[in-house]
């Protein structure tokens, strides 16, 4: 249950996460974490909203107070310790927990030999990438999909880079962020781009099938396409990028949420690469 806020309602002071997303019969629904309990995001398009930064900001993990944030919002040594801020994270074909040099074991079973899925999307375009198969369909929200299909599933983090790499050199696996905030997005057929695909890279699918054994690789022909409407008023036509390492106070109308984004008549923010920022809200 998130707060039901009035007009004149002000949050104070909390550090930033990343928005919680779920979606419900098709919507996008972002909730934030406030020491006032959760916030819905949604009700609050078409206000007026003013985001504070207080100048504090915190470590994510142990709570120091940091100049700046590593590694999308910890200190400098927690960057560097927990496996969660690995190189391995944005190159999973590179995981090496296999050879013992995990930084955090544990935090790797639980996380990284887990089942994964390789999927398609349309975030700014055609995209591949790969989630836990418990972050859908958070991951696609997160990255402002409006369609996405799973295409393969296999047994662990480091098996799904490997089939990323592969399929990367055909198909984009970043998001144009900007372009994803524009909204235009063209229709893709993701099914028809799944079977080009499966066409294309048929014979390499099959050895890295063989590689890692049928009981951990399964080809998936049939899913179904998830599509994600987003609550956004209206999307602007140049993408202004406001942060609070250059302003003390971001808001004014807020248009819309997509992604990470909230996105206002007078530009956006990225409140995940804000994690950590001791902000108050003015409603
Ligand atoms: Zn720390």
């Amino acid at each position: 249950m998130s707060i039901i806020l009035g007009h004149m309602d002000n949050i104070s002071g909390f550090n930033l996460d990343k928005m919680e997303v779920k979606l419900v019969e098709g919507k996008a629904i972002y909730q934030l974490l406030t020491n006032n309990g959760l916030i819905g995001v949604n009700d609050l398009i078409g206000r007026e909203l003013k985001i504070h930064f207080d100048k504090e900001i915190n470590c994510t993990n142990c709570g120091k107070k940091i100049p700046k944030t590593y590694s999308g919002g910890y200190c400098y040594p927690c960057s560097i310790k927990l496996a969660e801020c690995d190189m391995c994270i944005l190159k999973p074909e590179t995981c090496h927990f296999a050879n013992g040099t995990c930084r955090e074991p544990e935090w790797g079973l639980k996380n990284c030999m887990i089942p994964h899925y390789v999927y398609l999307a349309n975030s700014s375009g055609l995209k591949v990438g790969i989630t836990r198969t418990t972050q859908i369909p958070t991951r696609w929200i997160d990255q402002g999909a409006v369609a996405a299909i799973p295409i393969i599933k296999v047994g662990t983090r480091l098996q799904s880079g490997v089939f990323e790499k592969l399929l990367s050199s055909e198909v984009n696996d970043k998001t144009d962020w900007r372009k994803m905030l524009k909204g235009d997005n063209a229709q893709i057929d993701l099914q028809s781009s799944r079977d080009e695909l499966f066409e294309l890279f048929g014979d390499d699918l099959d050895d890295l099938e063989n590689k890692y054994g049928s009981d951990q690789i399964s080809i998936l022909e049939n899913e179904p396409i998830t599509e994600i409407e987003y609550p956004v008023l209206s999307y602007p036509s140049i993408v202004t990028s406001m942060t609070f390492d250059k302003q003390e106070v971001v808001g004014g109308k807020l248009q819309g949420i997509k992604g990470q984004y909230l996105i206002f008549d007078v530009g956006v923010i990225n409140i995940r690469s804000h994690t950590g920022y001791k902000v108050h809200l003015e409603l």
